[in-house]
């Protein structure tokens, strides 16, 4: 099991490191995550959900579409979120990049420094709010807020979110890690004000359940259930399930059987800056494992 986890977190890693040095101007996104997410693939992994790519005031959950045409461009800040699993074992680990300007480096640095933070001072006991306190105290004392409605996330077998939700600001939440816990460690650090909302329907889906539907809807239902499970999953990757894929999605959303989740944006259109590791709590500290 922890052998599994490992591996999750080496290839998530490879994945995240390819995407940092392949994300360039010009570069277009779709070709970036879907490089990224090969290199998953072609390594024995699967994909934990799709890669993330968040440009600038975008926080999270903004994925490709199969006809995206967005390039990355100098002066944005890029962050990379990026998922593996193996047998259902998930990782989960993600990088901000500057494309060709230094204008944004201290609010990047920001949140690299809160994660380092979070990863020394994790060990069976530490409270959840005593993390989020230290996150909010390194990114305000660089000048910038930490994003208080993004969290981190325990995580099991098939289950990106467990049950923990780790803040990136101080809360009266008296939970605290135990030893054989995976966490991803996720500080949020912004030019704005400090939260996010949902912008707009993304291109990213999750299974929620069964419904009596058409044929060709049930059909493509259960080829998703066994492909993706319960693990997030984006609209082109639906395309080989079924010829009729791009009409029947939205139909099996609007019938409750798929959710989707929205892009979210920092309120004001600050920009914001990720990183994030998935960590096992050791008996004395925790170990990185992405
Ligand atoms: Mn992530
Ligand atoms: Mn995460």
């Amino acid at each position: 099991m922890l052998k599994k986890y490992k591996l999750a977190g080496t290839l998530a890693r490879e994945a995240r490191e390819f995407g940092v040095s392949h994300a360039k101007a010009g570069v277009s996104a779709l070709e970036l995550a879907n490089a990224m997410e090969s290199l998953i693939r072609s390594k024995g992994g699967e994909c934990a959900f799709p890669v993330n790519i968040g440009i600038n005031e975008v926080a999270a959950h903004y994925t490709p579409s199969k006809a995206d045409d967005v390039l990355l461009k100098i002066g944005d800040v890029v962050k990379l979120d990026v998922g593996s699993h193996i047998d259902g074992y998930p990782a989960d680990t993600s990088a901000t990049v500057e494309i060709g300007t230094r204008n944004n480096q201290s609010l990047i640095t920001s949140a690299e420094d809160a994660l380092k933070m979070c990863v020394e001072m994790i060990a069976p006991g530490t409270t959840l709010s005593a993390i989020g306190e230290a996150v909010d105290r390194a990114i305000c004392s660089a000048g910038f807020k930490p994003i208080e409605n993004l969290t981190g996330h325990s995580m099991e077998r098939f289950n990106l979110h467990a049950g923990l939700s780790i803040p990136n600001v101080k809360t009266k939440d008296r939970a605290f890690v135990e030893e054989g816990m995976i966490l991803a460690i996720e500080p949020f650090s912004t030019t704005g004000s400090g939260r996010v909302k949902g912008a707009c329907r993304g291109n990213i889906y999750r299974i929620m359940r069964d419904r009596r539907a058409p044929a060709e809807i049930s059909t493509m239902f259960s080829r998703m259930q066994s492909r993706f499970g319960s693990f997030p999953f984006a609209s082109r990757w639906c395309d080989d399930l079924h010829p009729n894929a791009s009409t029947l999605l939205p139909k099996m959303l609007r019938m409750g059987m798929v959710m989707n989740y929205p892009v979210l944006s920092e309120v004001r259109g600050g920009i914001v800056a990720q990183a994030e590791h998935s960590v096992l709590v050791t008996k004395n500290s925790c170990i990185v494992l992405t």
